[in-house]
């Protein structure tokens, strides 16, 4: 299979160079040339099947071509040995758990899939590694707990000053080895910007190989396909339309499920339920996608003034809003109704949600009060709550829930470069560890 440039300005290429070079030479996103065909059929047959089975499946029809069904066993089989559970939480709404991983956030899914496809697409190369990562909270974690001490690999996360939960931070610090994590003096946004430079930055890719682990990879997207079939499959015996709430950022997670509709996934509709970084929703408003700066909230692994999948979204849309807002629906919320839902649904049920996943539950609630027919909305839940404890006592004062996943982490010792948001800062220090002066 070969993925071709959303920018449409440089070749199509092979796996290996789009999961290894990240961003197309012309800047931008890769994309399969051709999404595959998965027959409704298939997936007639696969509801008692597990998550790694289900995501095997869908695995080979994107990757057959390129990489050994053995491999492919072994990547999924590695990735996925944790359970994806599927609860009820009011009459008509599922929350589909993808925190169970190593760091408690959904990202675990799309990391640890593209850190062994990396490895094994890069096995051959004499030269090590460097892996440039920004993240708004939970990507550096994943990525660090995906790549820690893969051979040949160096890892660079670029996270915000003061703006990541301490617990986030903790995740990201104390990997040591060859995880170096670097705090700038700037915002998520900078941050992405910055590892888009370096990945661009031609007098770095002269000496050294470098490449992003951000979900601009398509590494990572294409994982972020699976678990959408797989809770298709686990609602199968329903018979009203399945419809997805979706926690979005960068609105890497949606792309995924986009592109699963795409390839013969009967979904009726993709709710991306949004926090006050509201820019999906203006456009769909208005067809007019103007990027923003972002703001500060609760749900912060969502505060994307510029979302860089929507260039994919485009892609699959065919440029024309039309086609969006026959897909596609946007609900914004507030920090303040945020914590409502958090609060009223604990009430109502005993369940506990993340902020984010809050958010995606308040979509998926609105949608259907709008709806004369009835459906099942799946809402992500993309993080542990306990991720995000200080918010979570605001409503539930008694909460103290900690993970074994966390505990660990919680005594550690933080490591970190502290930089400007200056890319020659950072660039010469990712030069210091490959013991090159730049
Ligand atoms: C990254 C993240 C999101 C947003 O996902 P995108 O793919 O960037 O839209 C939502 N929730 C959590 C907890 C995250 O870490």
């Amino acid at each position: 299979m070969l993925y071709f440039s959303t920018n449409r300005n440089s070749e199509p290429v092979s796996l290996k160079e789009a999961v290894i070079g990240g961003l197309a030479a012309d800047g931008g996103l890769y994309m399969p040339v051709q999404l595959p065909t998965i027959p409704a059929s298939q997936f007639d047959m696969v509801a008692d099947r597990s998550f790694s089975e289900t995501a095997y499946d869908v695995a080979l029809e994107f990757f057959r071509d390129d990489i050994p069904g053995r491999v492919i066993l072994d990547i999924v089989e590695d990735s996925f040995d944790f359970p994806l559970p599927l609860n009820e939480v009011k009459q008509g709404i599922f929350s589909m758990e993808l925190y169970h991983g190593p760091t408690l956030a959904f990202k675990d899914i799309g990391a640890r899939f593209m850190s062994r496809l990396m490895s094994w697409l890069y096995r051959n190369e004499e030269r090590e590694l460097n892996v440039v990562v920004a993240t708004s909270g939970d990507t550096g974690s994943a990525v660090a707990a995906g790549f820690h001490n893969v051979e040949g690999i160096n890892v660079f996360i670029l996270f915000p000053r003061a703006k990541v939960s301490p617990l986030q931070q903790k995740q990201i610090t104390t990997w040591g080895d060859n995880i170096h994590a670097i705090e700038v003096d700037g915002s998520f946004d900078d941050c992405q910007k910055l590892a888009k430079q370096l990945l661009a930055d031609r007098e770095l890719n002269n000496t050294l190989s470098v490449t992003s682990a951000n979900s601009i990879n398509i590494g990572r997207l294409i994982p972020q396909t699976f678990y959408y079939f797989y809770a298709f499959s686990q609602l199968k015996g329903l018979r009203v339309p399945v419809v997805f709430s979706v926690p979005s950022g960068n609105f890497g997670n949606i792309t995924g499920g986009i592109m699963a509709m795409f390839s013969g996934l009967p979904v009726k509709r993709f709710i991306a339920s949004i926090n006050i970084n509201d820019v999906f929703k203006k456009f769909l408003e208005s067809g007019i996608y103007k990027a923003e700066k972002s703001i500060e909230t609760l749900s912060n692994a969502m505060d994307v003034g510029d979302p860089s999948n929507f260039a994919r979204l485009n892609e699959m849309m065919g440029g024309k809003s039309a086609m969006f807002r026959k897909y596609m629906s946007a609900y914004s919320f507030t920090d303040q109704a945020t914590l409502e839902g958090i609060d009223k649904v604990y009430r109502d049920t005993g369940y506990i949600m993340d902020p984010h996943g809050a958010v995606a539950f308040l979509g998926a609630e609105q949608f259907l009060e709008e709806q004369d027919e009835p459906a099942n909305v799946v809402f992500l839940e993309t993080a542990h709550p306990a991720k995000f404890r200080e918010t979570i006592n605001r409503v539930i004062k008694d909460y103290a829930g900690l993970p074994p996943q966390l505990k660990a982490v919680v005594d550690k010792k933080e490591k970190y470069h502290s930089a400007g948001n200056d890319i020659d800062e950072i660039r010469s220090f990712i030069g210091e560890i490959n013991r090159i002066s730049m």
